[in-house]
């Protein structure tokens, strides 16, 4: 009865608000002219950071026209208040300025990189730092993070792989709703939340051949049941707004996609907040080929876009295309009542200036409790793929050499997207051993460079970082380490990608580790002693021959500002290493797209040996180097056979799988168990497997624990051919394991 009373009294509490915000839109709308309605859908940049190659100009002169409805990658109270000021003080309406940022794996305190926290598997970690990234955000004057990025790819060639969170729709899912709640907190007027945007809608991860900006191409059934269910999940979670993608759907744009934006997003899905689009991406609809800027700049409005990012497309035609009848009154007051709104709920027409508070710019970003936060949770998303005669944790005595053109760096620990974040307060990998294991002898060589190909070099530093090649040769480079080496107890290799090597417009066809690096690996291993390679990547990178060299292999990504010191804690075995991939390493990329959640096929492999007539290759097996949900840890994790509860399932009922799972190790550790289910029989064709569930349990060394997982219909449902999502009677496979190849397995059956 209490909890009656009270859903009642917050659902009339909502309504209360919502009729509120209503008549006061209402009425500031009846006193705009229509050039201040469309100043509103005008989104600048603010000049301190560029994603695109156009940059906004006049933004002040355009502020006192009421031409500015928000800016961008702007940041400082004092700046932001600036700004404001010249809005609420010189425009005719006073209207507020709402302020946005890529503010993706954290602000200045640095998480590690999507994928990387992606593999946490930590839902409560998760949102801890979005928190975080907000407390942080909003103490710099920022109310708007263009975060969480929730493209599922399956295509590791994709530089912004790096960006998302794998190859799964439903873990995926659950991602977005934590980094959603980790942002936005229970209300956005409060200082220290802000709107989170979820991007970029739509399937931006399925460009073809894994090339930024591509063509996609997809069936309605497919992106139903694989690609959509983390933005609606960001949808049903409250995300304030959505970024649309630069890609084409069906054969139109998804910034002029009504079908997208109209049809699943407002009326399906009932969003009812803000749409802006993606850097440009209603001017780069004239190279799509669907017509002049004003042509586009009317279709965007008409398909449901409400702000333009940057390109000033709605600003410069959509009075004249008004007057023309190509667009409609209603359309743009549709449009700028939702940026009205998203200020509105962000407080900013209470106060302004609720987010330029100088005291918490002082006391609240970068600081050692945030930075310990990130420390731990950049050590849990590392994935130990590795460790071969149990060679880590390293002695906290005796000589390393630590090798590779990554180990010395701060540059790259931070990642690619860390606009705010300051590469030089960065640890890198030599520090952080030195911070953890100030009893070691280190000796450092860099061994070579990250790679020798100039082209490679010059494509990845147009945002003018240095690479830091060293002038010498190849050889003399080797030699120095090999030096290094000669009397450590062991090798310690950082290698793998430079942070500019991923992200956007970082595409790569070859997904190895270059070439410098490999001769360098060749050559530690042949002095025989064990090499333990710290790899660091915004991807997964093919690496079949370093898997077979190195004694062990810690992927690291790209952790963040605490990335040397987090490395140093699993490499020593403070912590230990509990991450597990959310995304396949392929053996090599012409297996490209491999990914656990596959159909079957009309002939599929028995086996893992080559077969005449089957879907197979000649020359690679059909299964990744390391699958999804794939990790090792210092602890080992055996699994019971599974029990369930009954072996029937009805429409009403649940069914109770149950492990025990048990860590016979003499290390405490963290076990991720993975539910999986494959439906043996649909209307149409079903996946091998698909992720159901997960739950996280740590288990002291000797220890055992049961984990049980429910099971109702709703984890059988699926988009059938009408796209209904539904669940079709029959038998089921449940399997229940540390990644999604090494499972156990039952069966039981829906009967209604
Ligand atoms: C990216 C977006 C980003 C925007 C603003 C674009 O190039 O695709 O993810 O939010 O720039 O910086």
């Amino acid at each position: 009865m209490a909890f009656v009373i009270l859903l009642v009294a917050t659902v009339s509490a909502q309504n209360t608000s919502a009729t509120k915000m209503k008549s006061f839109i209402d009425a500031l709308m009846v006193k705009m002219t229509l050039e201040e309605k469309i100043g509103q859908l005008n989104l600048l940049t603010g000049g301190e950071a560029s994603t695109g190659s156009v940059v906004s100009t006049d933004v002040e002169s355009k502020i006192k026209a009421g031409e500015v409805g928000g800016i961008f990658s702007m940041s400082t109270p004092a700046r932001i208040r600036k700004a404001q000021e010249i809005a609420v003080n010189q425009s005719r309406l006073k209207i507020p300025i709402i302020f946005g940022m890529d503010v993706i794996h954290g602000y200045k305190t640095v998480f590690p990189i999507p994928l990387g926290m992606s593999c946490i598997w930590d839902m409560k970690a998760i949102e801890q730092s979005a928190r975080i990234a907000a407390t942080e955000a909003t103490a710099d004057g920022i109310c708007w993070a263009f975060s969480p990025m929730v493209d599922v790819s399956r295509d590791p060639r994709w530089g912004r792989i790096s960006e998302g969170s794998g190859e799964d729709a439903y873990l995926g899912s659950q991602i977005a709703k934590a980094m959603v709640k980790g942002y936005q907190g229970d209300d956005l007027a409060k200082a220290n939340t802000m709107m989170a945007c979820v991007k970029h809608y739509a399937l931006y991860g399925a460009a073809e051949a894994g090339r930024d900006y591509n063509t996609t191409d997809m069936s309605r059934i497919k992106m139903y049941n694989e690609y959509l269910s983390p933005y609606k999940a960001a949808v049903d979670a409250g995300v304030g707004s959505i970024m649309t993608s630069f890609n084409e759907i069906d054969g139109i744009p998804a910034t002029a996609n009504k079908w997208l934006l109209t049809d699943v997003l407002r009326k399906q899905w009932r969003f009812n907040g803000l749409v802006v689009t993606d850097y440009t991406s209603i001017n780069e609809m004239t190279d799509h080929g669907m017509g002049n800027l004003k042509t586009v700049s009317a279709l965007a409005l008409k398909a449901g876009v409400d702000m333009d990012m940057v390109g000033e497309g709605f600003l410069s035609t959509l009075k004249q295309s008004l007057k023309e009848g190509k667009a409609t009154q209603q359309y743009i007051d549709r449009a700028c009542r939702k940026v009205l709104e998203a200020k509105y709920k962000l407080g900013l027409f209470t106060d302004p200036f609720l987010y330029c508070n100088e005291q918490r710019a002082a006391t609240e970003i970068f600081t050692e409790a945030n930075r310990a936060v990130a420390r731990d949770m950049a050590a849990k998303s590392f994935v130990l793929l590795k460790n071969a005669n149990k060679v880590l944790p390293l002695k906290l005595s005796g000589t390393i050499a630590l090798i590779g053109p990554l180990a010395d760096n701060k540059e790259n620990m931070i990642g690619t997207w860390a606009v705010s974040g300051d590469p030089a307060k960065a640890i890198s990998l030599l520090q952080g051993i030195k911070n953890v294991a100030p009893g070691v002898n280190v000796v450092y060589a860099k061994g070579a460079n990250v790679s020798e190909d100039s082209v490679l070099e010059i494509n990845t530093s147009v945002f003018g970082k240095p690479l830091n090649r060293d002038q010498r040769n190849a050889d003399t480079m080797i030699n120095e380490a090999l030096r290094a080496a000669q009397n450590a107890d062991i090798i310690v290799a950082a290698l793998g990608e430079l942070a500019e090597m991923t992200g956007e417009s970082s595409s790569r066809s070859d997904i190895t580790v270059p070439l410098s690096q490999k001769d360098l690996l060749n050559a530690l291993v042949k002095t025989g002693k064990p090499v333990v390679v710290v790899l660091f990547t915004g991807r997964p990178l093919a690496i079949p021959d370093e898997n077979k060299q190195a004694s062990a292999i810690l992927n690291t990504w790209f952790g963040g500002t605490e990335a040397g010191n987090a490395i140093a804690d699993v490499l020593f075995g403070k912590t230990n290493p509990s991450g597990k991939l959310t995304t396949s390493f392929p053996i090599n990329v012409g297996q490209v797209p491999v990914y656990y959640n596959h159909k079957n096929t009309g002939r599929p492999l028995a086996g893992d040996k080559f077969g005449k007539f089957r879907s197979n290759y000649l020359d690679v097996s059909n299964q990744p180097l390391y699958p999804f949900g794939y990790g090792l840890s210092y602890s080992n994790f055996t699994y019971s056979d599974i029990t369930l509860s009954n072996k029937s399932l009805s429409s009403s009922g649940k069914i109770m799988a149950s492990v025990t799972v048990t860590n016979s190790s003499n290390v405490d550790g963290i076990e991720t168990v993975q539910l999986y289910i494959r439906d043996m029989v649909g209307s149409v064709t079903r996946p091998v497997k698909e992720l159901k569930g997960f739950k996280q349990v740590a288990i002291k060394a000797g220890d055992a624990q049961v984990v049980t997982f429910d099971i109702s219909i709703n984890d059988l449902k699926f988009y059938n051919s009408n796209l209904d999502f539904v669940a079709e009677l029959g038998d089921f496979k449940v399997f229940i394991g540390t990644n999604s190849r090494d499972v156990k397995e039952a069966g039981f059956s829906y009967t209604k």
